[in-house]
């Protein structure tokens, strides 16, 4: 099942921030499915699961979250940080308040949407076995606050919600994207009933800055980490990691693949530089994990995380078009 909603598209042109996410990458990627797979099933989503104060809860601090439901001031100081919209002289980065059409509270509304969205995919994952969500995997988010584009962990908060919702009781986070998955391993670091592995770049944001007594690095369960130059290494290293996983945790109730697109070489954010992988290296990647886990009949859910500029949509796209074809269950696209 693959889950598309509109609502949940963060539209950072529409704040004035001028990262350079492309504001209809997921949309792209739904609209290339709905014209090349027309077997494909549509439904409705009638209303995506509601984020509660306490939900949030599970992954975040209370200091924190009442800063974000909080005043507008409080909100926008954890938004200007969070999407790093004020460089060390005080100037705005990448950010023009002017052309913002509308307010960081909608901002927020949005990015809740995207956690309901995330836990709702992972749910249904454990009875159809995939599902992918065109959204989601803000992977910096940690326990104090936002970081890296990214607000609240929509990865943690679902995981920790199907446990509650006694779902689940273990699951591995895997994390794909360039950059290392902080946040999740700083939340998650006395919690023995979420594993994480991050591949990642081994130079460059999060790790190039700070003293190493910073949360970014507390480590994941395993850490893989690439340096400039050891692309033709990744996919081995993928599979170490994966086996690794297996020999050393417990088999897991749910699998979320922290699936960014930016290793791409031919990804537009600065700071994945450091990691140039090819379009068929990314296809790999993809299906080595997919049929790690379909083999394993571990159920498998999908966010989105990093993917910037005008190819990012072409890394998800090829694998969910390959799913689509792979998947001999029925497979559905959701959409408004
Ligand atoms: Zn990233």
């Amino acid at each position: 099942m693959i889950f598309y909603h509109p609502d949940c598209d963060l539209k950072f042109s529409e704040y004035g921030i001028e990262i350079p996410i492309k504001d209809d990458r997921a949309l792209k990627v739904f609209q290339h499915l709905q014209s090349h797979h027309p077997k494909l099933t549509f439904i409705e989503i009638k209303e995506i699961p509601e984020i509660t104060f306490s939900d949030l809860l599970l992954a975040h601090n209370s200091n924190y979250i009442n800063k974000l439901l909080g005043s507008y001031k409080e909100l926008e100081v954890e938004m200007l940080s969070c999407f790093e919209l004020i460089d060390s002289q005080g100037h705005f980065n990448r950010y023009n308040p002017h052309t913002a059409a509308l307010d960081f509270r909608h901002a927020l509304g949005v990015i809740l949407k995207q956690v309901g969205m995330t836990y709702w995919a992972a749910k249904l994952s454990l009875s159809s076995g995939f599902s992918y969500f065109l959204g989601g995997g803000m992977h910096h988010a940690m326990s104090f606050g936002g970081r890296g584009f990214c607000l609240l962990n929509d990865i943690v908060i679902a995981i920790r919600k199907l446990q509650n919702d006694k779902l689940i009781q273990t699951a591995w986070i895997i994390d794909v994207d360039a950059h290392k998955g902080d946040g999740s391993a700083e939340i998650t670091k006395d919690d023995q009933s979420i594993i994480t592995l991050s591949l990642h770049m081994k130079s460059g944001w999060p790790l190039d800055s700070g003293v190493s007594s910073d949360p970014w690095f507390i480590p994941s369960d395993i850490d893989i980490e690439i340096d400039s130059l050891e692309e033709d290494f990744y996919l081995e290293k993928l599979m170490i990691g994966l086996n690794e996983l297996e020999k050393n945790y417990q088999r897991p109730d749910i699998v979320i693949i922290v699936n960014g697109a930016d290793p791409y070489e031919l990804d537009e954010l600065p700071s994945t530089a450091k990691i140039k992988l090819s379009k068929e290296q990314l296809f790999l990647r993809d299906k080595i994990l997919y049929h790690f886990f379909k083999y394993r009949h571990i159920p498998q859910s999908y966010v989105m995380a990093g993917g910037y500029g005008e190819k990012s949509w072409e890394i998800y796209s090829q694998f969910l078009e390959f799913v689509g074809q792979d998947s001999s269950k029925r497979s559905e696209i959701s959409s408004r």
